[in-house]
């Protein structure tokens, strides 16, 4: 958990009603992103430029293969700047795509992105501009103070007095939004895995960024995506897009996530054939989460209820989140500090989109189908 603000003696001898200005629970990119920007904008004796924006796309290159006939993907590649490509002379032939699909690609500015160092960078930040990290804190509840605000309690039982909170618990937001609000909000939790493959001998700088390979996503059934090898030399990630529903506390760290890895290995074999060996399935598993939403768009919204604009949500980012984070960040910073979020209007965001009560009555929410 991350608490910015001033600490509690401090607001005690001024007199304040909250020990802090802002809570935010969940310390994920999310959460740290938020927690930066609350203490950036709260701090009296420093502030962060309001553009500063640390974290590039998360994608250096991207390649598109998808059927000819898909008209819609292929304007709307087009319009982006991106070109077609001959993919059997792009990236030393490693790709086999079936005839008559497209390859695109697009080489704006970007960069594959080190998630970890990532969020210790935001939480460090935030530190930094007067945030108090709480480690290992989970909060059990959120309720309406006795003089406004919010009251969060931890499983220690410690409790902490906020003027207002952000929740960023990621796969746990339904379980907490369930026990706090008594609503059910459509965050699905999937469990999906992260797949390392070996290169095949000789053929190891090939798929490295540093000769160019790209990340790619292969829209198809299974959808694949990969991203150079970086950081296991020698092995390359090639994922599954998705994987079973989970409960986030009693998963199947093993084995789950049904038979992705055998999916994953029939498109090489057919693919990427020559540069990846499936032989003995992959050399490395790990196992992570997605926060799913059924339209796969954030939720980014007040709580509502009792609660009104005191907390505010942002969760189901659906496999897809993580380079919003410092916008997504800052959003839910100034809708907690300001109730509204200037960043989304100065650049024209319609926050409609991400409510929640785009699912009353609509249980698919913006998707069309
Ligand atoms: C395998 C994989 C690949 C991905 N690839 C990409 C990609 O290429 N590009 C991209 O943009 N996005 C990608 N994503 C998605 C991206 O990682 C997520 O959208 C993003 O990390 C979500 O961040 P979060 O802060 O909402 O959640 P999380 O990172 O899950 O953080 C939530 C935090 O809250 C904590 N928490 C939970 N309950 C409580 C509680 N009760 N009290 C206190 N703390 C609590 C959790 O321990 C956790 O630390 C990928 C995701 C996965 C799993």
């Amino acid at each position: 958990m991350v608490v910015p603000a001033e600490a509690p003696e401090a607001a005690a001898a001024a007199g304040r009603r909250f020990d802090y200005d802002v809570i935010v629970m969940g310390a994920g990119i999310m959460g740290s992103c938020a927690a930066h920007a609350v203490s950036a904008s709260t701090c009296s004796t420093t502030s962060a430029p309001r553009t500063a924006s640390p974290a590039p796309s998360a994608t250096r290159t991207r390649r598109r293969s998808t059927r000819r006939c898909n008209a819609s993907l292929l304007a709307a590649i087009r319009s982006s700047g991106a070109e077609e490509v001959d993919l059997a002379r792009r990236w030393g032939g490693a790709f086999r795509v079936r005839d008559g699909w497209v390859t695109a690609v697009s080489e704006h500015v970007g960069g594959v992105l080190n998630a970890t160092k990532a969020v210790a960078m935001f939480q460090a930040l935030a530190a930094k501009k007067g945030a108090v990290v709480r480690d290992k804190t989970e909060v059990v509840g959120i309720r309406k103070g006795p003089e406004g605000g919010v009251v969060v309690t931890a499983g220690t039982g410690e409790e902490f007095h906020g003027a207002k909170c952000v929740v960023t618990v990621g796969a746990w937001t339904s379980k907490l939004v369930r026990s706090v609000a008594g609503f059910e909000l459509p965050v699905q939790p999937l469990h999906t895995m992260v797949l390392y493959w070996r290169i095949k001998l000789g053929r190891e700088h090939d798929l490295t960024a540093e000769s160019g390979f790209p990340t790619f996503s292969s829209y198809g059934d299974p959808h694949v995506y990969s991203t150079p090898s970086l950081e296991l030399p020698g092995l390359i990630k090639i994922n599954y897009d998705g994987g079973p529903p989970c409960d986030p506390d009693s998963r199947d760290w093993a084995s789950g996530g049904g038979d992705v890895a055998e999916q994953v290995a029939r498109w090489i074999e057919e693919f990427i054939p020559d540069h990846v060996e499936t032989t003995g399935g992959p050399v490395s598993r790990q196992s992570c989460m997605y926060s799913m939403t059924p339209d796969k768009d954030f939720v980014i919204d007040f709580l509502g209820g009792e609660f009104g604009e005191d907390v505010v949500v942002g969760a189901g980012f659906s496999g897809h989140g993580f380079k919003m984070g410092p916008e997504v960040g800052r959003i839910l910073a100034e809708m907690a500090i300001d109730g509204k979020a200037n960043t989304a209007a100065e650049a024209d965001v319609e926050l409609g989109h991400f409510r929640i009560n785009r699912f009353e009555g609509n249980p698919m929410g913006n998707a069309k189908n």
